[in-house]
């Protein structure tokens, strides 16, 4: 298959498996400016699945860049509140949400970690409402992503630019299923395996899980009615979409208080524009009481003191280590991706459909069930190929889940 026809494949799975458009919906997309050919592609699929309007939002990293090098310093405490104020209230009319990530990894990495982390938080700030409306599934919503050049050379750096961007392509159409004859049938089926992990994980209700590998000993209480949710979500609008291409994951939510011990990341984590790697946390009834990283430190110092919730989990996922991502053997520097490669836990914001009638909780009613709150929500990477998972009981009887990485059943 050439590039154009595989573009268009994947353009057309977003729509119809990711999205899940209905006739009459509106569409708003976030992309990079490099994305605009796989954007017309997708801006035609949405249209002939019955979209009545398209409209898409450019966002370029050099403007970005320009930004931290010209700008006043009051600029780093503003952001675009009217425009986030515009997409929640697009949300709100019932307008389904597409996010294309494909910005340079590392966009941010030689600036003033402290601009970066107030521009960060001005933004999360400001975005809270329409994000609230996303993490909450109050529309159907999809993370789709595009090679672009800096994105390219920071995972293939060896490589020639040209090179380096047909090849994270390759690496996207796979892991996406894109490359298959019949895409959209192949996420039916993906999502139906996803779905039989989820009945059996909430079946078994756990009481916590526990984390065993190099540098990690982690036991995670779950709240009381914690969901397994992976693959497809029934969003409030009653349209069931896949929020995420690709997804290899099945995540619940943790106990903001009951998470006891210490864990390693396995992968590097690409937050803000600065890339942090080797992060070792440990955690006492719930919090971070300790925190290093072998790179960006700093960066990651900021992020978890974002809020009080930025030191508490919100998320906590089970990959195997066999995934497809995985197996690719790249390092995407994209939590897109590299979250479905292996075992993650993301701190800050819960999503409240992880427990039984979470959407319908106020926000007090929630915290005092034990789900988090947080202007974030980052995902990072705990699984390997040496990391064994069990699941504690509600008697305290312990099952062994995953073994060097893999379901045991
Ligand atoms: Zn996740
Ligand atoms: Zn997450």
């Amino acid at each position: 298959m050439n590039h154009e026809k595989l573009l268009d494949q994947y353009a057309r799975l977003t729509v119809r498996s990711g999205l899940c458009i209905t006739p009459g919906q509106q569409l708003l997309i976030s992309a990079p400016i490099e994305a605009v050919p796989l954007v017309r592609r997708i801006t035609h699929h949405a249209y002939v699945a019955g979209a009545t309007l398209v409209t898409t939002l450019y966002a370029d990293d050099q403007a970005t860049l320009t930004r931290f090098k010209a700008a006043p310093n009051a600029s780093f405490d503003t952001a675009a509140g009217w425009l986030f104020n515009g997409m929640a209230e697009a949300f709100k009319s019932g307008s389904a949400r597409l996010a294309i990530t494909g910005e340079d990894p590392g966009l941010l990495g030689g600036q003033d970690p402290d601009k970066v982390s107030r521009a960060n938080r001005a933004r999360s700030m400001a975005y809270r409402p329409a994000l609230e409306l996303i993490t909450s599934f109050a529309v159907n919503w999809c993370v789709v992503s595009c090679a672009t050049a800096s994105w390219a050379k920071s995972v293939f750096p060896g490589l020639a630019e040209e090179d380096a961007i047909a090849k994270l392509w390759a690496a996207i159409f796979k892991c996406s299923r894109a490359d298959l004859p019949d895409p959209v049938a192949a996420w039916a089926e993906h999502s139906r395996n996803l779905r039989r992990r989820t009945d059996f994980l909430n079946g078994r209700r756990y009481k916590a899980l526990h984390y065993r590998a190099p540098g990690t000993d982690l036991r995670i209480g779950l709240v009381d009615g914690h969901v397994w949710k992976g693959g497809a979500s029934t969003a409030r609008n009653g349209v069931v979409c896949n929020p995420n291409i690709p997804s290899e994951e099945v995540f619940t939510m943790p106990h903001k208080d009951l998470v006891d011990g210490t864990v390693c990341s396995t992968k590097p984590l690409s937050y803000g524009g600065t890339i942090i790697d080797g992060i070792k946390v440990r955690f006492e009834n719930g919090r971070i009481i300790e925190s290093a990283a072998e790179k960006g430190a700093a960066a990651f110092a900021k992020m978890i003191d974002t809020d009080e919730g930025g030191r508490r989990l919100g998320e906590v996922a089970l990959v195997p280590h066999s995934s497809p991502i995985s197996a690719s053997g790249i390092v995407f520097n994209n939590t897109l991706f590299d979250e479905n490669a292996a075992s993650h836990i993301a701190v800050g914001q819960s999503y409240t459909d992880t427990m039984k009638d979470g959407s319908g909780k106020s926000a007090e009613e929630l915290l005092a069930s034990g789900a988090n709150a947080s202007l974030i929500h980052v995902d990072w990477m705990i699984g390997s190929g040496e990391m064994d998972v069990d699941g504690v009981m509600q008697d305290g009887a312990i099952e062994p889940l995953m073994r060097r990485g893999e379901w045991v059943s």
